[in-house]
Parts: C-alpha cells; sequence; structure tokens
C-alpha cells in the first residue's frame, strides 16, 4: 500500500473514531457565584448554573466520576455521559453550586486545595484582584524579586484607580488581548511570574506585595475558601466527592519530584483526616503535569486524575490524564449549543 493510501486511512479511521465512538464529557468549573469583576473568568452566575443543569438532565446522563473510571476500566464508555467537577475549594461550592446539584441530583466531584481548606487568605490570584483591580491609591514603585529576577515598576498614572476607572473596566479579563491600564499591564507580569514559583517563594512574594498594598492578608467573604466545617457539610448527603488538588497548587512541573511528592501526599492525608474516608481523585492545578506526577499519584493510591487538556473522554483516554472542558458563565442557549458540539460532534 501507498504511503499516501496508508495516511488516507489512518484519516478515515480517526474521523470514524470521532464520529461513532461513545464519549463522555468532564466540565470544569471553579466557582457559582455572581461577583462584580472576574478577571480569571472562573465564576459562573448561580441562575446560569442551575440553567446548564437542566439543559444536562435534559439531553444527558450525569454521571460520577468513579463510575466513569470504571467504565474506562471495561472500555466502555457511556455515551452522553457527563461528570461535574469543580477545582480549588471555593466556600460558594458549598452554599450556591451544592443546593443546584441536590435540585437537579446531578453528582459532581470537587478539586479541593487542602492547604487553603479553614484558612484565611485568599488564593494569591484573588490577592491580585483585590491589590491591583480595585478601587484606591497604590504607592507610586513597585520592587518585588520573583526567582532572584527584580520587578522595578514605576506605576505612574495607574497608581490611582478610581471608582470611574474600576466601573469602565470591570468586564476586563486576561484572556482578553489589550490592557487598558497600567494596573492591567502590571497585573499580568505578576500573575505570569508568580506562576513560575513554588508555593513557599510565591507566599513570600504576595506578603510582600500586601505589605507594599498596605492590604490585609484577609479574605473577602465573596472570595474565601471552604472551612473544615463545610467541607464536611459539601460530602454529606452522598452527591457531592471530594478530591485532591495538592497543599498550595502550584505548577507540579516547576517542582522538584520530592516536593510534587509532598504536595500530593500530604494533600490527600489532610482531606482524609479531615473527611474520615479515602480520596482517590485528584486534579493537577493549572494542568501542569509530569510523568513523575502521575507515578506519585498511582503510588500514593490515587486512582484517576483530571487534567485540563480539552477534549471529550474517549473509551482509550488514561485515567491519570482525564481531558476536561471548562465552563464558562452561559446562560441557556449558549451552554446548550456548547454541549451538543462536544458531546454529538
Ligand atoms: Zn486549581
Amino acid at each position: 500500500m501507498s504511503v499516501g493510501a496508508m495516511r488516507g486511512l489512518r484519516r478515515a479511521a480517526r474521523w470514524l473514531k470521532y464520529r461513532f465512538a461513545s464519549r463522555a464529557l468532564i466540565l470544569m468549573y471553579h466557582r457559582v457565584t455572581a461577583l462584580p469583576t472576574d478577571p480569571h473568568l472562573l465564576a459562573v452566575r448561580p441562575d446560569h448554573f442551575a440553567e446548564q443543569k437542566e439543559e444536562i438532565r435534559r439531553h444527558c446522563i450525569p454521571i460520577r466520576l468513579q463510575e466513569l473510571i470504571e467504565a474506562l476500566r471495561e472500555r466502555k464508555v457511556p455515551n452522553r455521559a457527563v461528570v461535574v467537577t469543580f477545582d480549588d475549594g471555593y466556600a460558594d461550592n458549598l452554599h450556591e453550586a451544592k443546593p443546584v446539584l441536590e435540585h437537579y441530583g446531578i453528582p459532581a466531584t470537587v478539586f479541593v486545595t487542602a492547604g487553603h481548606v479553614g484558612n484565611r487568605r485568599e488564593f494569591w490570584w484573588d490577592d491580585l484582584d483585590r491589590v491591583l483591580l480595585q478601587p484606591g491609591t497604590l504607592p507610586a514603585r513597585l520592587r518585588l524579586a520573583m526567582k532572584g529576577r527584580p520587578c522595578d515598576c514605576e506605576l505612574g498614572d495607574a497608581r490611582t484607580y478610581t471608582e470611574n476607572d474600576y466601573r469602565q473596566h470591570r468586564d476586563w479579563h486576561i484572556e482578553r488581548q489589550d490592557d487598558p491600564s497600567g494596573r492591567h499591564r502590571l497585573f499580568r507580569t505578576l500573575y505570569a511570574g508568580l506562576s513560575a514559583l513554588s508555593g513557599g517563594e510565591r507566599e513570600t512574594v504576595m506578603d510582600e506585595l500586601l505589605a507594599w498594598a498596605g492590604a490585609e492578608p484577609t479574605a473577602r467573604r465573596s472570595h474565601r475558601t471552604l472551612t473544615t466545617e463545610e467541607l464536611i457539610r459539601l460530602q454529606a448527603g452522598g452527591l457531592v466527592d471530594v478530591g485532591a488538588h495538592t497543599m498550595t497548587h502550584p505548577y507540579l512541573a516547576t517542582l522538584t519530584g520530592a516536593e510534587q511528592n509532598r504536595e500530593i501526599r500530604h494533600s490527600k492525608e489532610r482531606l482524609e483526616a479531615i473527611l474520615g474516608c479515602a480520596v482517590t481523585s485528584f486534579a493537577y492545578p493549572h494542568g501542569s503535569i509530569t510523568p513523575e506526577s502521575v507515578a506519585i499519584l498511582s503510588e500514593a493510591g490515587f486512582v484517576s486524575a483530571c487534567c485540563s487538556h480539552p477534549d471529550a473522554v474517549w473509551q482509550d483516554a488514561d485515567p491519570f490524564c482525564l481531558p476536561r472542558v471548562v465552563v464558562r458563565d452561559w446562560s441557556w442557549k449558549p451552554f446548550k449549543r456548547w454541549l451538543r458540539w462536544w458531546i454529538d460532534g
């Protein structure tokens, strides 16, 4: 057979796989709440979340992550199956998302950053929003060092961010190409710099940044994470499972093997100590993964791990690198179109 004919056959096989094979879908949420600003696009409004659940009930088969893993073992993915997941461990997962999930009888897995349970600090990406994108005046010059690299920034006009600036730019988010002010440019620069740091290094820089801004190291009510007692309530009732998401939410690929081991094992141990049951699923923070991460997870007793690669779940999916698709703050109509595109192809 010629090379061209072989290629044609392979293309046809791939087309057949994607056209007719069973596929499931793992949805990735972070927050269910209405926020005045959402620079990381993490929140879905509660009414939109309910509309999305209604559509899932109508058009798909909602199943638990564990059921999907068992189906993958038998290489039989239930067609149109949908698994709902949340990352990070925000308090609104209990107060806003869980009642809707209960109303529609839809199970979910919440991947919790164990070091943030009962912690009175915001996630570092939310602190950046609090310091830089809320109205107020900052010192004229910011000097920080990240991984030995100095960040020396004169804020100029961006020193002051007025109520009017805030209102004007409230829809801005990090995926946009434009940076309408020096505050937004600095937000982007610091986000990139901080992303590359390990948990301890990042905490040091964030403490310096908060001190520079004169901001308290506390959490806004709107941005707080689950307490220990709330985590227990989240899992109670059997509809919501808890999975691990490391201790400090680092990019695992930036850590040594020993650091990865600590982040992964400690998060499992801490959640199990709080919940009194086995925690066997994991999600990679920022989708960051190395071959070593998978070996550590497997040895630690995890049976599955979700990444952030957007795809449907086919029967040959790797249970330690399950693809997920991010759900945005869509009302029923755009969600329905988006869901059918993924589920029906
Ligand atoms: Zn996360």
